[in-house]
């Protein structure tokens, strides 16, 4: 299986989606990655790049014959990474069924309430509970693990490092694909989740809306270890960053140099540089992609369409 593991990239802007002439290489959605193994296949944020994979599923579930299951992890709710899914189609299929994973708002607030809050009227016509696919929504944190597993099509989630659900974790070699998730507290107001992904010996990490830290952000460091690719934030470039009246310091992203500098810390193989900017053009993303390999030679800006195999 570890031979068929790849990840395509299906929006990869920040903060809103862009479209002309001059963004028309790197394109214009906004934040949505796909992870395949063999089959199986898990979403990454719901960005306005969801909504054409979504057609896609629904072409592929209507020529096979076989029902929709998407699994889909945000990383947190703020518009760019949540407005696809109200236009996601797979949500209008009656037999079509979505598993929805995020992180709880505050200590309060479900996932579920977050995404309710959003998606009904007067913002959107349609409610969460009118639309006609069966959706179960998940609380993810970082105690939390994610199976994937042969012969299972619902996902299995178990509170991992809890010592009491320990006899609950799956036999190894029953599983397909694996998720974690690590907290990041340096977007604000409410963080982001972070997810790593495995199956079999290949793994990539989905760090965006994360900025660094002096000497690297070594948790995420950890968490990234020997990843075969990390997608990490690169929003800005220093010039943004630092220089007055308005840098973006503090606005919970970050450079081309955070990200190589926890690429290298972290020993991945590839970086793939992500959530661009949406007023940098395909020109400034040429120079991010060069600043980049300058500074970790196996990294690339993120492409709409881009699939890398692992
Ligand atoms: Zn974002
Ligand atoms: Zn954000």
């Amino acid at each position: 299986m570890t031979s068929d593991v790849s990840v395509t990239i299906h929006g990869s802007r920040g903060s809103y989606p862009v479209c002309g002439q001059e963004f028309a290489r790197y394109g214009g959605n906004t934040s949505c990655v796909s992870f395949r193994a063999g089959q199986r296949e898990i979403i990454l944020d719901a960005g306005s790049g969801i909504i054409e994979h979504g057609r896609q599923l629904v072409k592929d579930s209507f020529a096979s014959n076989r029902p929709i299951h998407a699994s889909i992890f945000f990383s947190h709710a703020h518009f760019d990474h949540l407005i696809g899914l109200p236009y996601f189609p797979p949500v209008y299929i009656p037999n079509a069924t979505l598993h929805l994973f995020g992180p709880r708002f505050g200590s309060v607030q479900s996932f579920e309430e977050t995404i309710h809050n959003l998606i009904r009227s007067p913002y959107y016509p349609v409610a969460l509970n009118e639309m006609t696919a069966l959706k179960h929504f998940y609380d993810i944190g970082e105690v939390d693990r994610v199976y994937f597993l042969r012969d299972r099509v619902e996902p299995f989630m178990v509170r991992a490092t809890h010592p009491s659900e320990a006899h609950l974790l799956p036999d190894p070699a029953d599983v397909e694909i694996e998720v974690q998730c690590l907290r990041g507290f340096n977007h604000p107001k409410s963080g982001v989740n972070m997810y790593r992904v495995t199956a079999g010996s290949k793994s990539f990490v989905y760090a965006t809306d994360t900025e660094g830290y002096v000497h690297g952000d070594r948790r995420l460091a950890e968490f990234s270890r020997g990843a075969d690719l990390l997608i990490h934030d690169a929003m800005y470039t220093e010039a943004h960053y630092t220089s007055m009246p308005a840098p973006t310091q503090g606005y919970g992203h970050s450079t081309v140099a955070i990200a190589a500098e926890l690429a290298r810390q972290a020993q991945v193989s590839k970086l793939c540089l992500f959530h661009h900017d949406p007023k940098s053009t395909d020109r400034d993303l040429d120079a991010i992609d060069d600043l980049g390999k300058s500074l970790f030679a196996e990294s690339f800006a993120a492409r709409d369409g881009l699939t890398i195999k692992l």
